[in-house]
């Protein structure tokens, strides 16, 4: 076993040498206006080169390609805005929800799922989301097309993938079938009581979790007359926590109620995803604990507008989608004014995949300035996903993840939702 751990080894030292020996992977990208790092101002005029899927420098100034050796390609940004790919913290890859999901839930087999995954994941990529937190659906599903991007198999972003963990009958359960349909689907990612949500922590990670997410209040999308209370006790959220923490994870809780948000605050949560109803006390709470708020304001304007137009049939969900939805957005210029951390997120899925820069047309109306939007996007994303050594800015040593906009999105925060050029690892994946 040694051996062949030392064979692979020198094997994989052998490639790596002969990969630098190739001085022509090289991609030199010229930006009329880079922001290399949100929260700082942007530059103009600058040369991103580009080496082996990482950026290898920042240069002022237009560099000749002939400095970088043969073969070294040019990307020309000129009259672009340019600026490190965008992070959407909370999507759903796995579903869209839209007018045939009941149908759909009994005709798509576990493999049509994954399949329309694939084409969900290009939509995001080419919307300029070169990497997305994904809390969770069908789990085996979501790890191939995890790993199938990572490889280059499919076109996606980069995705952590997350497993959710929910209370039997709590947001994240089955619901709204006949009582044999509930039985044959309920999730093996349920857990009542503190050992059990041990076991479901450490099942999570087994199987292959960079993330749990749990379900700490009802949700709106629960064909439930539950409320967005508290469902998950505090002894269980402290458990899942320290659980996954031990294990290298971080913990996103989905939470709407006051209540659900400051016992997941108490606990340890890594981010709180929608915090609708959150207070004076968890904004006390998120800055204490350093936490981060995932809005997600997309899938409350969303439901709402789903609700309004019929759309949405049960009428337990309907009432809750237009309370809870407007709510949501309401609460946020709150929260965010209040210097709460804010790391971005849309619930892609509730609403449509690629459409996921709304979001911060929505950041926007709520009084965020566009600066700080893109900050969310990128280094606090980084920065939530634990990976602020290799994503959220353009510096040397860190992921090839670029994208670039006609106008400048600090000017006019819509040129977002029209993203010319995208970049992920080094390659190039769109240039209209
Ligand atoms: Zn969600």
């Amino acid at each position: 076993m040694k051996k062949f751990l030392k064979g692979a080894l020198a094997a994989s030292t052998i490639l790596a040498g002969s990969v630098g020996a190739l001085a022509a992977d090289i991609t030199i990208i010229h930006a009329g206006e880079l922001l290399a790092k949100p929260g700082e101002a942007p530059k103009k005029n600058q040369t991103v080169v580009v080496e082996g899927g990482r950026v290898k420098e920042v240069r002022s100034g237009f560099a000749n390609a002939s400095d970088f050796g043969e073969g070294t390609k040019v990307v020309d940004l000129k009259d672009s805005f340019v600026m490190p790919g965008l992070m959407d913290m909370h999507v759903h890859i796995q579903m869209e929800l839209g007018p045939n999901n009941d149908s759909e839930k009994l005709r798509l087999s576990k493999a049509d799922v994954g399949m329309q995954s694939v084409g969900f994941a290009r939509k995001t990529l080419m919307a300029g989301f070169t990497s997305v937190r994904d809390l969770g659906n069908e789990f085996t599903h979501l790890y191939a097309l995890r790993d199938a991007t990572a490889k280059g198999w499919v076109h996606g972003p980069r995705i952590i993938g997350g497993r959710m963990i929910a209370a039997t009958g709590g947001h994240g359960d089955i619901d709204g079938m006949r009582h044999d349909l509930l039985e044959k689907y309920t999730s093996n990612t349920i857990c009542d009581g503190a050992d059990d949500c041990m076991k479901a922590v450490r099942k999570a990670v087994k199987y292959g979790a960079d993330v749990i997410k749990i379900t700490a209040t009802g949700g709106v999308l629960s064909d439930t007359n539950t409320g967005t209370a508290q469902q998950m006790t505090d002894d269980e959220m402290k458990v899942i926590m320290d659980t996954a923490h031990g294990l290298g994870r971080k913990v996103a809780a989905h939470a709407h109620a006051a209540g659900g948000i400051n016992a997941a605050l108490r606990a340890g949560v890594d981010s709180i995803e929608h915090g609708t109803y959150a207070d004076d006390e968890s904004i006390r709470l998120f800055k204490e604990n350093g936490a981060y708020m995932v809005p997600t304001l997309l899938a409350g304007e969303t439901v709402v507008r789903m609700a309004k137009s019929g759309a949405i049939k049960s009428p337990d969900i309907r009432a809750k989608a237009l309370r809870v939805g407007a709510d949501l957005i309401e609460n946020f210029a709150k929260v965010s004014k209040a210097g709460v951390k804010i790391a971005y997120g849309t619930d892609s899925g509730v609403s449509r995949h690629g459409t996921n820069a709304e979001e911060a047309v929505l950041m926007h109306q709520a009084g965020m300035k566009p600066m700080d939007i893109l900050v969310t996007a990128t280094v606090n994303a980084a920065d939530l996903a634990n990976m602020s050594d290799s994503l959220g800015t353009l510096e040397a040593g860190k992921y090839a993840d670029i994208i670039a906009t006609d106008g400048s999105p600090l000017k006019d925060i819509k040129e977002l939702l029209d993203v010319d050029f995208v970049m992920k690892d080094g390659k190039v994946y769109k240039n209209k």
